[in-house]
């Protein structure tokens, strides 16, 4: 019966070992590798020395009682406890400076938090790896400062999104932006000038919300400008003219590109709501148009550049709306032979007035083809025919 080589207690005839379970689990042993290092020792002095065989992390290892091993050491090697002491020590130092270097750089991180306006429980994994390691941070300031700026235009960004009152173009430009990045809003405000060449950089994003403010406020003077002139005459801001809608939100230039260069100033801009206002309240130039687009995407089958309501160009559709302007204002001057003109706006008397004249003018013209053709059709009666034909109804140029 086989006993427990440190406690001399008897042990089951099936253990596996030379220890009793108690003293495996308490007692410290040591692996030959580390033995070797630590106690100056070479394979050959272990042999006397109980040793035992156990399996560790998928390996078979030989292990020793490290009692065993000191007390040998002690009297072949005795060396061995001060250069194990002095390297103790200098592992020691060592783990000091190192936490040293990781309070120094908690406190450097922390610092620089707090001067960026960072709470500093900010952190995130690059910055604790950096403070435990040293390494993935290579500028820890600059890195903290970004890491702030970003944070900051994420919060202005956001206070502007909070914002009841969406004011375009400032909503649209951040929205187009974020949506579509630099280029996008580029195309589409092309006065917008960055000095700076990085786009989507800080400073460029930084001038983008400058160019979305001093717009904003365009838009403003734009809109009430807009207002005060078609108050003056008797009209409202409508909500669904494309025309003030283009004109406030990005100015003439954008309304003049949208119409083909067929209406480059603001007073244009009235004249046409004044216009269109008359038209739609008075006249049949509604159906008019109707009849034109129709008539016109029937017989056109080009499908580039195509307005959506229609089927048809811009171009084509201004083409349609300029014709159905001037039929409708004729059919509806052709048909009042008495317009009380005081109840119409003066910008559209002289068109009017003119059409009155074009109108008067093919009237008389026709009476005088009548009058040919009765003159035609009573030869018999030569003289009869020339005294009742009137001077004033000869054929006017
Ligand atoms: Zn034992």
């Amino acid at each position: 019966m086989s006993a427990c080589y440190i406690c001399k207690q008897a042990l089951n005839s099936r253990a596996l070992y030379e220890l009793c379970e108690q003293c495996r689990k308490t007692e410290t042993f040591i692996s030959k590798t580390a033995a070797k290092r630590k106690y100056l020792l070479n394979d050959d002095e272990f042999a006397p020395l109980f040793k035992y065989t156990k399996s560790y992390y998928c390996n078979i290892g030989t292990f020793f009682w490290e009692k065993d091993v000191e007390q040998l050491a002690d009297k072949i090697r005795p060396l061995w406890r001060e250069r194990h002491e002095y390297l103790e020590d200098r592992r020691f130092q060592r783990q000091l400076v190192k936490l040293q270097q990781i309070e120094t750089r908690r406190n450097q991180i922390a610092e620089l938090l707090t001067k960026y306006g960072l709470p500093t429980s900010k952190t995130d994994y690059f910055l604790n790896d950096y403070i435990e390691t040293g390494k993935t941070v290579e500028d820890p300031e600059k890195y903290i400062k970004q890491k702030a700026e970003k944070l900051q235009r994420e919060t202005q960004i956001d206070t502007i999104r909070s914002k009841k009152n969406k004011t375009a173009p400032l909503q649209e430009i951040i929205d187009l932006y974020q949506s579509q990045g630099c280029s996008a809003v580029l195309q589409k405000y092309p006065h917008f000038t960055p000095t700076c060449s990085n786009q989507g950089d800080l400073e460029w994003v930084d001038q983008l919300f400058d160019y979305a403010i001093i717009e904003n406020k365009n838009i403003t003077s734009r809109k009430n400008e807009l207002i005060n002139q078609l108050k003056q005459h008797g009209m409202f801001l409508r909500s669904d003219s494309k025309i003030c809608d283009t004109y406030i939100k990005y100015g003439l230039d954008a309304v003049s590109q949208l119409t083909n260069g067929r209406i480059s100033s603001i007073d244009k801009i009235i004249y046409t709501m004044v216009e269109m206002d008359f038209l739609f309240m008075k006249t049949n130039y509604y159906k008019v148009l109707d009849r034109l687009t129709q008539s016109h995407s029937d017989s056109d089958d080009d499908d580039s550049d195509m307005s959506p309501d229609y089927g048809l160009s811009n171009d084509e559709y201004y083409e349609c709306v300029e014709q159905a302007k001037s039929k409708a204002l004729y059919n509806y001057v052709n048909s009042h032979p008495n317009i009380d003109l005081s109840t119409i706006s003066p910008l559209l008397h002289p068109t009017i007035t003119e059409l009155q004249q074009k109108i008067a003018v093919e009237k008389a013209n026709n009476a005088i083809k009548k009058a040919e053709k009765i003159k035609k059709q009573h030869k018999k009666y030569p003289n009869k025919d020339q005294t009742r034909t009137p001077p004033h109804t000869r054929k006017i140029e």
